[in-house]
């Protein structure tokens, strides 16, 4: 062995690049037994790839398969046939490379929002300092720092929201996916968390997956928006969202914007059509 090789360090594992494949949908179908037994896929054969630091929103009516999609690649859900890899490994179960949030906050109601935060750090085995140092940058980041100390239940609901979105994102995932995340709350509240959803998603490193019924909260915060199509659920149009950013709730109100919007909408009324006349008797 010659002395180059003998101090050579070992070859590090690369860092993931920006515009590497993070997420990557292979051809995946997930289907659910019906009472009398029979498969019915809510989600047939969907195909796509998210690249690093993407913002992606899956836009769909209710029931076409959005939530049981985002729950195969959190891992929640196995696909029937297919696969998902996330970085380079296929998807066998949850992990700490994703985050969740979904519709509803899902926080300890007995742990302050501090605690809450911090749960993540603890269970991977950081100690209770840096725990609790990671919770307070990320509840600073969510813009929480006065209600450290809350329980949720004396929060808002856009507020306990924030502490869904700081806790998912403590164990520094590389992908968030969330499902409908501010389906709950009142439109003034949704505008300032889209908001500000894109200001943390601009100071981070991370890939988002979205999950969204609403044509108007896609578009605002998409780099790419698919659009599938009513169950069992297709990806009917990978529409390239080339709005410049940073965006704002201003930005609805520009041509480009609602001509995005219409086309979504025409997507997805032909959709719903489709749908009703299926479940129609003629
Ligand atoms: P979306 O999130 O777009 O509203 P879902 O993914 O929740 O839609 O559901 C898609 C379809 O799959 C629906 O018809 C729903 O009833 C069905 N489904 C979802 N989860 C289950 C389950 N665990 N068991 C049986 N059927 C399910
Ligand atoms: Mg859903």
């Amino acid at each position: 062995m010659s002395i180059i090789s003998m101090i050579r360090k070992p070859v590090p594992v690369p860092l993931r690049e920006a515009g590497e494949v993070e997420i990557d949908v292979r051809d995946v179908t997930i289907a659910f037994e019906r009472d009398g037994g029979e498969l019915v896929p809510a989600v047939d054969r969907v195909s796509f790839q998210v690249r690093r630091g993407e913002f992606i929103c899956l836009l769909g009516p209710s029931g076409c398969g959005k939530s049981t999609l985002l729950n195969a690649v959190a891992g929640f859900e196995t696909p029937y046939e297919g696969e998902v890899v996330v970085g380079t490994k296929v998807v066998t179960g949850p992990g700490p490379d994703r985050g969740v949030v979904f519709q509803q906050p899902r926080l300890f109601p007995w742990k302050s929002v501090r605690a809450n935060v911090a749960h993540g750090p603890r269970m991977a085995g950081k100690s209770r300092a840096d725990a609790g140092a990671i919770a307070d940058e990320l509840i600073e980041m969510v813009g929480l720092s006065r209600s450290a100390k809350a329980l949720p239940h004396t929060l808002s609901g856009g507020m306990q929201q924030r502490v869904a979105i700081a806790r998912a994102l403590a164990n520094r995932p590389n992908i968030l996916l969330m499902d409908e995340p501010f389906g709950a709350l009142d439109a003034q509240t949704r505008t300032v968390m889209q908001e500000s959803l894109l200001r943390l998603w601009a100071q981070l490193d991370t890939t988002i997956l979205f999950v969204t019924h609403d044509i108007d909260e896609a578009v605002l915060l998409a780099d790419r928006v698919l659009v599938m199509s009513a169950g069992p659920g297709r990806i009917v149009r990978d529409l390239a969202v080339d709005l410049p950013r940073p965006r704002t709730i201003e930005t609805t109100l520009g041509a480009r914007f609602q001509a995005l919007r219409r086309e979504c909408l025409d997507l997805i009324r032909q959709q719903s059509q489709k749908a009703f006349e299926g479940t129609h008797d003629a």
